[in-house]
């Protein structure tokens, strides 16, 4: 049994501290144990909130799912509603329960630009399914709008995967609750402590745990956040019919890396705002799209819906005599040596790549587009190599 003291009262930082703690006895744990069971003592009929066999649930879970159902479902006026966290293998296998919500021909509105291997899914379920695919520019409001008429599901990214559009939240999710479409909000790249997707009238919020939640690159691992218990079963349902689960150490490790979330967040952005300043003068650089930047053109909406602007920055490097976009956005990344060349995003570790290397992402994606995960290093550091790359 995982508990949070006062957990109405407590600030984010103190609950990615406090919630998912094992209960207070003497001599008892502060950090939960890893149990290592695959079955449990059970006989006769099996009570939904029994642990019977760890496919369908385990205590393994519980600390986790407590904690971040705590951060996602705090505030709102209907804080008495708990809310729900289902831990996943997988960000994609969170994305495929939420999927597996459509009905065969049904629609489904989606980000033009959103994580790629959520798009390529998306098709898979189109072909075998008669799913109608409805893509939108995820900040085009109107657009967004007038595309719900007979939809299922909404899935919406904000800030998008990998260019860092922002939707108006409360007014795409708004108009999605009054014609009944149920919608899900990827929070990956904004965690709970930037934006609550369930306050702007959210279903269902996604993660990839893999990247801030967890935040040291050593696991992956997904989850879904809703107030809706009726939903809640049967995506839990769907977790247990195909097996989408996680392993009890990388759980473990996922609320170990929560602890420090407010804190790893907290810098990230900050060096990321001062990168981005000391970019958008720079003489190598053609483009930087960040929310912080005034000029954004998710600027205002960010400020409005989140707290902070995330850690994660589009760049192209000004184009070279001689030199096509692509050899020169590569020549950047090799020429890195703290930064690391890499795919993901959210460790304490900066990361960048040039995202249309990956023949999935969208070709509406600039070829030359850096994205930058950037870390928790001294900022000063970041940006002697980032410069130093840049002018190579
Ligand atoms: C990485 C990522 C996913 C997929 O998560 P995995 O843990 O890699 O399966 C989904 N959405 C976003 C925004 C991501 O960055």
């Amino acid at each position: 049994m995982s508990t949070t003291p006062n957990a109405a009262g407590l600030a984010p930082a103190t609950l990615t501290v406090a919630a998912g703690r094992p209960a207070r006895v003497q001599g008892g744990h502060i950090n939960p144990p890893i149990p290592l069971s695959s079955t449990f003592v059970s006989q006769g009929v099996v009570t939904p909130d029994e642990l019977s066999y760890a496919r369908g649930d385990t205590d393994a879970w519980h600390p986790f799912e407590h904690a971040l159902a705590a951060l996602e479902c705090r505030g709102g006026s209907d804080g008495e509603t708990p809310g729900q966290a289902i831990v996943f293998g997988s960000g994609m296998a969170a994305i495929a329960a939420v999927f597996s919500l459509l009905p065969d021909g049904g629609t489904l509105v989606l980000p033009r630009h959103a994580y790629q291997a959520g798009m390529v899914l998306a098709n898979e379920v189109s072909a075998r399914h008669g799913v109608t695919l409805r893509h939108v520019d995820i900040a085009d409001t109107d657009a967004v709008v007038a595309a719900l008429d007979g939809a299922d599901l909404l899935l919406v990214e904000s800030p998008t995967n990998p260019m860092l559009e922002v939707a108006d939240l409360p007014a795409v999710l708004g108009a999605a609750r009054a014609r009944g479409v149920r919608s899900v909000v990827d929070n990956t790249f904004a965690t709970p402590l930037g934006q609550q997707p369930l306050l702007h009238g959210a279903d269902i919020v996604l993660h990839s745990v893999t990247k801030y939640l967890a935040g040291h690159s050593d696991v992956v691992l997904g989850a879904l956040v809703t107030r809706d218990a009726e939903l809640a079963t049967t995506l839990r349902g769907h977790r247990t019919l195909h097996g989408a689960i996680a392993g009890p150490f990388e759980v473990w490790l996922a609320l170990r890396g929560l602890r420090t979330l407010a804190l790893r967040f907290e810098r990230a952005q900050a060096n990321a705002a001062e990168l981005v300043r000391r970019l958008a003068d720079h003489p190598e650089v053609a483009e930087v799209r960040h929310p912080s930047l005034p000029g954004d053109p998710g600027h205002e909406r960010a400020k409005a819906q989140m707290n902070g602007f995330g850690a994660i920055i589009g760049v192209r490097p000004r184009e070279r005599a001689g030199v096509g976009p692509v050899e020169r956005a590569d020549a950047v990344v090799d020429a890195v040596r703290l930064w690391l060349p890499a795919t993901s995003l959210g460790g304490v570790e900066s990361m960048l790549e040039r995202r249309r290397r990956w023949g999935t992402e969208a070709q509406t994606v600039p070829e030359d587009l850096l994205r930058l995960s950037v870390g928790i290093e001294d900022v000063e550091d970041l940006w002697a190599d980032l410069d130093q790359a840049l002018r190579a």
